[in-house]
């Protein structure tokens, strides 16, 4: 059964790769053509460690990547941050024309994998690599490479507006954020459409696999709830002259949070909470500590969680409910919440659905099926939030692979030919 499924698939997949008009057919060619010389590419860069914290790692693997879009006639420069980041900077290349749409491909050179970790950097087996970054995300890296090659072999790279920034900090991003994404929010500025390439997902269908990509998704932020109340002796507690102490008002409000605020495309869970008579939190290492005593009414307590919604309207709304439910407080105690936002939200929008669309078409057209749109939940945020208030954007373009940020991170090999096939045609078609 099993076979015969692959054999009609097989079939569809060939008459849809008619849909590719003469150019395009040459575009998917001399991708295929450059599949070993990707791998080794990929290789390379993998093999040099650039954890978010090993700045001289993260620059060595800009200057490879530069070296390839210098070489495809893109103008690269390095975007060096402030040293009290300690983050290593961006590599940005520029491809300068008049037409079609602008384009901003999004990259990252870093992982989460640093100099002590204990992954080998590249483990090949077979049609698939394990290693550090494989898929997260130095193979869309090299997807991008390989795709705006193709487009130059065939001589549709020429006019093109193209910018490309690989940041050396998504996933620990550098503070303060206004300027660790001050560059690629002044790119996005300045393109009409921005394609971000981290690792495609695959959701099983009837069980043949579809790829799928994003065009929303939530924002990540987060909030700390400071209570303070009138302490005394427990055996006081609840009177009308005492209260109930800063933990019952904590749990209170909490508890109303879950009570309430609970809807779709919205999350706060609540990550440390401690109370006592005297307690304190670190932010830089997350830690809290409390004091106190069972005898004793709690003096203080302080809540640290996230939060994750789809829009700004509904950011705004779940907000305000939240310093509501916050502000009811019990006798004797006070409460007060403060939000601190990260990635903003990437709404979905009609241009964004839309966007994904001509991805899909591009894929089906290149005999590789449709793309399907992942919920918004399912993944988190990423660089291209920081541009979706600007730009029309989707991500999920990269490289497929699984565990990601674990130690068995690793990529299916034949990706990266299919990423940069579907990338390139959709570019292609974008710049026409
Ligand atoms: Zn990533």
């Amino acid at each position: 059964m099993r076979f015969l499924a692959s054999a009609v698939l097989l079939t569809l997949a060939t008459a849809a790769s008619a849909q590719l008009d003469e150019t395009e057919q040459r575009i998917a060619a001399a991708v295929k053509e450059r599949s070993p010389a990707a791998l080794q590419l990929l290789e390379k860069s993998v093999r040099v460690n650039s954890g978010t914290l090993n700045p001289e790692g993260v620059r060595e693997v800009g200057k490879i990547f530069a070296a390839e879009f210098e070489s495809l006639g893109f103008k690269t420069r390095w975007a060096e941050m402030p040293p009290e980041m300690k983050r290593a900077g961006h590599l940005v290349a520029t491809h300068e024309g008049t037409q079609g749409k602008r384009l901003l491909l999004i990259g990252h050179l870093d992982t989460v994998f640093e100099k002590n970790s204990p992954v080998v950097p590249w483990d090949p087996r077979g049609d698939r690599v394990r290693g550090q970054g494989v898929g997260d995300m130095k193979g869309g890296d090299v997807i991008v490479i390989e795709a705006l090659r193709a487009l130059r072999k065939v001589g549709v790279l020429d006019n093109t507006r193209i910018s490309v920034i690989y940041t050396g900090d998504e996933e620990r991003a550098g503070s303060p954020l206004e300027v660790a994404r001050k560059d690629m929010i002044d790119l996005a500025k300045r393109s009409d459409v921005a394609l971000a390439f981290e690792g495609s997902i695959r959701r099983d269908h009837g069980g043949a696999g579809q790829d799928m990509a994003s065009y929303s998704r939530r924002s990540s932020g987060g909030w700390t709830l400071k209570v303070s109340a009138k302490s005394g002796h427990s055996g006081q507690v609840f009177r009308e002259n005492y209260g109930a102490g800063a933990i019952y008002e904590a749990a209170r409000i909490i508890d109303a949070f879950r009570e309430n605020l609970v809807e779709e495309n919205l999350t706060f869970n609540v990550g440390t909470f401690s109370g006592g008579t005297q307690v304190s939190y670190d932010e830089a290492t997350s830690q809290s500590t409390a004091f106190g005593k069972t005898n004793v009414i709690a003096k203080e307590a302080i809540v640290v969680g996230d939060l994750r919604y789809l829009t700004p309207e509904q950011g705004e709304r779940v907000k305000a409910r939240m310093r509501e439910i916050v502000a009811k407080s019990l006798p004797h105690a006070k409460a007060e919440i403060a939000f601190k936002d990260s990635y903003p939200p990437h709404a979905p929008t009609e241009a964004g659905r839309n966007l994904l669309e001509l991805y899909s078409k591009a894929s089906m057209d290149a005999g590789f099926g449709p793309i399907g749109a992942l919920p918004p939940a399912d993944r988190g945020a990423g660089d291209l939030n920081f541009v979706a208030p600007i730009v029309t954007g989707i991500d999920g373009l990269g490289a497929h692979g699984s565990g990601a940020h674990t130690d068995n991170e690793d990529l299916e090999i034949a990706s990266i030919e299919r990423g940069a096939i579907r990338a390139a045609i959709l570019i292609y078609r974008l710049t026409r």
